[in-house]
């Protein structure tokens, strides 16, 4: 089959709504064979998922990879295939290699990651213009979403291909509260400096400024919305969705055999065209094994930092140190630099929390084998002897 009949059977497929694409198509073509049912997972709870099949909405059971690992369970917006019969819930039998995964520490005193979303190609960070910005805030929120796209995310999810990267973008809602055009051009460019490479959109769902641009970037692929609690996320997805949520589920769950119509989902397919996920989650994320992420928020420091006298310069009190220079010339600005240190060294405390993590688990598993190879030597020597 060509690339192009591929596509071309991808875009008409009943899942095209929720970012099937020919990429899926072909990483599903061996279980296709098999005659499994593929699907999105829209909602996740209790070991049990909610899919989105051609065939409607379908409950499965989500334990059949390592339940134990907390990244290889089955997230919201991971492509998955169920038993094609049965009665619900089914079970999933396998789960796609994601993309890109979302992932955050549970809490303050466990180091696991929790994945929060999976297979997200457009990560909008949400700042409210309402109130003061808070650049470092901002940057946290970036690195955050290039950690899910540099594979750093990724790191215990051996499993599981990596393929390409979310992309973030900065909205700066309730633009309509800073009605002079200079003072939000200057916002803007704050921002943007603070944001190297990353597209940086003023929008109000008020006056629907800026909304028909970040549809139109929304509509390629499957988006997350991140920020702060009142930086006005709901209202933005109730924009996309063009009316209230729980209106468009509604409507949505009457396909499918009339089941789950009174539960919530956590992906949408946008009347606009591409996917929304929006999980409680989401709403609060804190940093995890993102210092790629942060290098990459912060490259022109990584880019100073290549002219030190010394390769591991730690830009404080060395000889012939260029990021230093940058700051006393001006060229850097003090509070970039503090939001870079602060944020490799939360960075570092996780990675360290991480690695205990890891080496407890090795410990075990080392453990087991032991017991297990005693075993086995002692059954033989039973029979033998
Ligand atoms: P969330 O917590 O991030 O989901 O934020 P909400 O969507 O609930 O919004 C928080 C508050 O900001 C609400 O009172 C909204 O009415 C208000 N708000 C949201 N978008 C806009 C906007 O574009 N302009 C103005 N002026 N207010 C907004
Ligand atoms: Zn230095």
């Amino acid at each position: 089959m060509s690339s192009s009949s591929l596509s071309s059977s991808a875009s008409s497929h009943p899942l095209a709504p929720y970012g099937w694409d020919a990429d899926w198509e072909s990483e599903f073509a061996p279980y296709a064979e098999q005659g499994l049912l593929l699907g999105r997972v829209v909602r996740v709870d209790r070991g049990q998922c909610d899919v989105v099949t051609a065939e409607g909405v379908v409950r499965a059971d989500t334990e059949f990879v390592v339940p134990r690992d907390p990244m290889k369970v089955v997230c919201t917006g991971d492509w998955v295939a169920v038993d094609p019969e049965g009665v619900d819930p089914r079970y999933v039998r396998t789960l796609l290699p994601r993309r890109s995964a979302f992932v955050r520490s549970t809490s303050s005193k466990r180091s696991e990651g929790q994945v929060l979303a999976t297979n997200v190609d457009h990560v909008i960070i949400c700042v409210s213009l309402a109130a003061e910005l808070d650049l470092g805030r901002i940057e946290r929120f970036l690195a955050l979403a290039h950690a899910s796209s540099s594979g750093d995310a990724l790191l215990h999810t051996s499993a599981l291909a990596w393929e390409s990267g979310a992309q973030p973008l900065v909205v700066l809602t309730k633009a309509d509260l800073v009605p002079d055009p200079v003072t939000l051009s200057y916002l803007v460019s704050d921002v943007e400096n603070s944001a190297p490479g990353v597209q940086v959109l003023p929008v109000s769902a008020h006056d629907g400024e800026g909304t028909d641009v970040l549809r139109a970037v929304v509509a390629g692929g499957t988006s997350v919305l991140l920020g702060q609690s009142g930086a006005g996320k709901s209202t933005l997805a109730n924009a996309l969705h063009g009316a209230d949520v729980m209106d468009v589920q509604a409507v949505r769950d009457m396909d499918g055999k009339g089941r789950h119509t009174t539960t919530t989902r956590n992906l949408f397919a946008l009347p606009g065209g591409g996917v929304l996920i929006d999980t409680p989650g989401l709403r609060g994320v804190g940093l995890y094994d993102a210092e790629g992420g942060v290098e990459q928020v912060f490259s022109e420091i990584a880019e100073l930092a290549k002219d030190c006298r010394f390769q591991d310069c730690a830009h404080t009190v060395e000889p012939g140190c260029a990021v230093l220079a940058a700051l006393a010339s001006g060229e850097l600005h003090e509070r970039r630099l503090d939001s870079y240190r602060k944020l490799l060294r939360e960075n570092r405390r996780l990675a360290a929390r991480t690695d205990a993590r890891i080496r407890d688990e090795m410990r075990k598993v080392w453990k087991q084998r032991g017991a297990q190879g005693r075993a086995a030597m002692e059954a033989k020597r039973g029979r033998h002897g």
